[in-house]
C-alpha cells in the first residue's frame, strides 16, 4: 500500500509539474506577444532594443526622415575605399528605396553604389531573402523562416542590414 501511495504521490507531482510547465510556457508566450506588439523582436539579440530610434535627421537628397545608424554598420557595409571618409562622425540612414543616398553625416554623403552589397532587392540581409521571395511566399511564411534561422544560427543585423536593425519590423510594415 505504501508503495502505491508513493507512486500515486509521484504521479500527482509529475502532473503538477506538467501543469506548471504549461502555465510557464503560456506566460512566456504572452510576454513574447506583448514584446512583438511593442515592436521588439524576441530572439534578435543584436537589435531588439535599438529598433526605435528617436534620433533622426532629414535626408539631404530626398528629405525623408532618416534614423541614426551606428559606425559599426556603416563600416561593415561600405566598400573599403570609403573607410577613410567615415572618420569620427554621426551617420544617418536613408530608408527611401527610391533615393540613391544611403548614409549621410554633417559633412559626408555615401550613396548606395558606395556599399559592398545591393540594397533595393533585399528584404532580409542576414539570411539573404529577396523582396521577390517575400512577395512570392507571403510575409508570414518568410517571417517564420527568419525566426527559425535566428534560433538556429542567430542574426547579425548590426553588420549586415544597412539600417543596422532587424528586418522583421520593416517586412511587417511593407507587406
Ligand atoms: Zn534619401
Amino acid at each position: 500500500m505504501a508503495i502505491i501511495s508513493i507512486i500515486g504521490r509521484l504521479f500527482r507531482r509529475s502532473i503538477d509539474k506538467t501543469v506548471k510547465d504549461i502555465i510557464y510556457i503560456k506566460i512566456i508566450k504572452t510576454i513574447q506577444v506583448v514584446n512583438l506588439n511593442k515592436g521588439e523582436i524576441m530572439g534578435c539579440k543584436c537589435c531588439s532594443t535599438s529598433n526605435i530610434s528617436k534620433d533622426t535627421k532629414v535626408c539631404p537628397l530626398c528629405h525623408s526622415k532618416s534614423e541614426k545608424v551606428g559606425e559599426k554598420t556603416v563600416l561593415s557595409l561600405l566598400k573599403e575605399e570609403n573607410y577613410d571618409l567615415v572618420g569620427n562622425q554621426e551617420f544617418y540612414y536613408c530608408n527611401n528605396q527610391d533615393c540613391d543616398l544611403i548614409y549621410f553625416s554633417e559633412n559626408t554623403i555615401f550613396y548606395k553604389k558606395d556599399l559592398k552589397i545591393t540594397v533595393d532587392d533585399k528584404a532580409c540581409f542576414c539570411f539573404d531573402i529577396s523582396k521577390e521571395e517575400v512577395e512570392k511566399e507571403g510575409k508570414d511564411k518568410v517571417l517564420d523562416k527568419i525566426k527559425a534561422n535566428m534560433k538556429s544560427t542567430g542574426c547579425s543585423c548590426d553588420v549586415k542590414n544597412p539600417s543596422g536593425k532587424c528586418c522583421m519590423n520593416q517586412i511587417e510594415k511593407d507587406y
